[in-house]
């Protein structure tokens, strides 16, 4: 039987918020914290080194990874975890490169998250071999994949607008051109349907303390199209993607599946938190979470707007354009989200001007949107935002 939502009874969430904010940290899952303490009391203080067999450390990474490819359409075996995002894109975009070794284009989008054009650059600038980033207007993008290209390197759902890309056909208009297809699924998965066997991309990596509740630190993931996985080579080589880490061989042999893009020793508190997280998803279908989301946040644009003149939304009015996040523009917009926190409603900033809030049916329902937009029309009409306590800028906006 499917479950009903929202399950806030799954989740530590403080009285007196709203949290709107889940694309960005998911809260914290209930009995994530007593499993981090057995991993750390039990498993770390009684088993010592042993635990790397008796606890199942060392299949931790793929074990894990194996429950995040149910929730993206993906097979058993495809997905790994470990390290960070930004890591994972590099190592994606390294394979991608190495596999097409007479093309030098990669190309992405002015939507993209700043850390992958970052990563992707520095790549490039190591390989020194005349390659370039090429950035297109997302709405462009798709068109500007040609024979030229080496690799398409691109985030499903924009961070900033929540604009959400076709994936099927820019896949297929990049398998086509033999280009190698990367996606980025940070603001997807846990949040909308994804279907990596239907998409057919060689790589999708994506973080996990976002939709996926994994915690601060939390590993990220990484996706191999499973027929390709033996041409992939590794650019970061470490001992744990090797085919048999323990045999301490002074050559590198990289492992026959995804596990060759391991790299060093993975974080097993952080996994254990992260396996204990994913318990949320059980029983639940995505496309249950995304018809709420839909619900959520058609009712937030309706309820804002009705109230708040001076916002405009800055995220695509059609649903079905539209991740699981919604954005508006606003010339004070720091001040204003400060204001908001203030009063319960967590949501967040995006230079230059953008308000953001995410839309998490594990958690949220709509009496909680609707009270946030009253309190955001609120800090509107009343200029509550105009406060000097409010100007200051965070290091974290
Ligand atoms: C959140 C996010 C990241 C963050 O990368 P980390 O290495 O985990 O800090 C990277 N890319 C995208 C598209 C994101 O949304």
């Amino acid at each position: 039987m499917a479950a009903t939502l929202p399950r806030r009874d799954l989740f530590e969430l403080p009285a007196g918020v709203i949290y709107l904010d889940g694309n960005s940290l998911g809260p914290l899952p209930r009995g994530a914290a007593a499993r981090a303490a057995s991993v750390i009391e039990r498993e770390w203080g009684t088993e010592l080194i042993r635990a790397w067999n008796s606890a199942g450390w060392m299949a931790m990474p793929g074990r894990v990874g194996d429950r995040i490819a149910t929730l993206l359409g993906a097979s058993e075996g495809s997905v790994t975890t470990g390290d960070t995002l930004s890591i994972k894109v590099y190592q994606a975009l390294a394979a991608a490169l190495a596999m097409r070794p007479d093309r030098r284009i990669i190309l992405s989008d002015t939507g993209n998250f700043p850390t992958d054009l970052y990563m992707a650059r520095s790549l490039l600038d190591t390989l020194g071999q005349g390659h370039e980033l090429r950035l297109a207007a997302p709405e462009a993008v798709e068109d500007c994949i040609d024979e030229t290209v080496a690799a398409v390197l691109l985030t499903h759902v924009d961070y900033r607008t929540g604009r959400m890309h076709d994936p099927l056909a820019v896949t297929r208009r990049a398998l086509d051109a033999g280009a190698v297809m990367i996606w980025d699924l940070a603001h997807s998965a846990g949040a909308v349907p994804v279907d990596l066997t239907a998409w057919g991309a060689e790589f999708a990596v994506g973080c996990t303390y976002k939709y996926l509740n994994g915690g601060p630190g939390a590993p990220a993931f990484i996706h191999v199209r499973p027929d390709i996985i033996e041409s992939v080579r590794p650019v970061l080589a470490g001992w744990l993607g090797h085919a048999a880490p323990f045999a301490m061989e002074l050559d590198y042999r990289p492992a026959m599946s995804t596990e060759r893009m391991r790299v060093g020793t993975p974080s097993i508190v952080q996994l254990a938190i992260l396996d204990a997280a994913l318990d949320a998803f059980e029983g639940v279908n995505m496309n249950d979470i995304r018809a709420a989301s839909i619900a959520l946040s058609e009712l937030f644009i309706r309820e804002v707007e009705a109230r708040c003149p001076s916002l405009a939304l800055a995220s695509p009015r059609d649903p079905e354009r539209r991740g699981s996040q919604v954005s508006f523009s606003f010339a004070h917009g720091y001040e204003a989200m400060q204001a908001l926190i203030d009063r319960g409603v967590i949501g967040d900033f995006r230079a230059p001007d953008i308000l953001r809030f995410g839309f998490t049916p594990l958690y949220l329902g709509g009496v909680e949107v609707i009270q946030a937009a009253e309190i955001l029309g609120e800090v509107l009409d009343g200029n509550l935002w105009d406060d000097p306590k409010y100007r200051t800028r965070s290091r974290v906006t």
